[in-house]
């Protein structure tokens, strides 16, 4: 029995962790930036195998080491191992944007609404399903280049605010916008922020969101496939011209997702060393 995935990897970039074994397994759990992630276990050439995608948002996590604790599952019994994860800094750069006062400070009229959007999103976020129906790689939403990655700091107005958790490619107004990852439609909304919206559940705390969209042609509860159309995109919600925000939620951390538009499983975990495990079933 072994898990595999880096001993050090940068701020706000995802990483894959894969646990096999030769023995049954029920279930994979892992403990990580204060979130129990579940991972569903597949049988493959007569081994167990629980891939995870994992990562750090890159405005909340600090750089330095991080416990990371695997819980194995079988018939009722666990056994817990304790590892150690490495976070390393990135640079990441700086936007400033000029955006209407009342975009950047919502009028109090609009703080209500403001709330009630930010607990559904939260909860959707926070969907943890086991089964996993993600892959790698991951599929571009929309041909266009990418005007903002994952990470700039943004200062709006001359006031500092939160890092970019996501990715704005250019996309006209009616572009089709495609799944990067199979998955569950769990929120469909017009959101003050966010404008058309859609957040999509690929297992394992795997959550992909879609903003700014001109229509969401998927509801609650749709299975859609990787590359499959939910909605075209727009300029809805808080955003200065039609583009595409595309933002990938790994157990309710915001990572750069365009290291997965090129990278296989097998590639994310090259360089990764075989931990041997040894379990001690409680
Ligand atoms: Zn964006």
């Amino acid at each position: 029995m072994n898990v595999q995935f880096p001993s050090s990897v940068g701020i706000g970039k995802p990483f894959v962790l894969r646990v096999t074994s030769s023995e049954p397994l029920t279930g994979v759990e892992v403990v990580w930036q204060g979130s129990v992630v579940q991972l569903g276990v597949s049988v493959w050439n007569d081994r167990y195998i629980a891939l995870g995608l994992l990562g750090t948002h890159v405005g909340k996590a600090k750089t330095g080491d991080h416990r990371l604790t695997l819980r194995l599952l079988a018939g009722g019994k666990r056994s817990e191992h304790p590892f150690s994860i490495k976070i390393t800094p990135v640079q990441y750069k700086e936007d400033r944007l000029t955006l209407p006062e009342g975009m950047v400070t919502p009028p109090p009229s609009a703080l209500k609404r403001i709330e009630a959007e930010r607990k559904l999103t939260g909860a959707a976020l926070a969907t943890m399903t086991a089964e996993r129906r993600w892959g790698l790689p991951i599929v571009r939403p929309v041909p266009g280049i990418v005007t903002s990655p994952y990470g700039r700091r943004r200062i709006l107005n001359g006031k500092p605010r939160s890092p970019h958790g996501g990715v704005d490619f250019r996309a006209a107004t009616g572009t089709p916008v495609l799944s990067a990852l199979s998955g569950y439609v769990v929120l469909t909304g017009d959101h003050y922020y966010a404008g058309k919206s859609v957040y999509i559940d690929s297992g394992g705390g795997v959550i992909a969101h879609y903003f700014h969209m001109d229509t969401a042609d998927v509801k609650q509860g749709d299975f859609v496939k990787a590359g499959q159309v939910v909605g075209k995109s727009g300029v809805t919600g808080r955003a200065t011209g039609p583009h595409l925000h595309f933002g990938l939620a790994l157990s309710g951390q915001m990572v750069d997702p365009e290291p997965l538009f090129s990278a296989t499983v097998a590639q994310m975990l090259e360089k990764t060393a075989l931990r041997k495990i040894i379990p001690k079933w409680k």
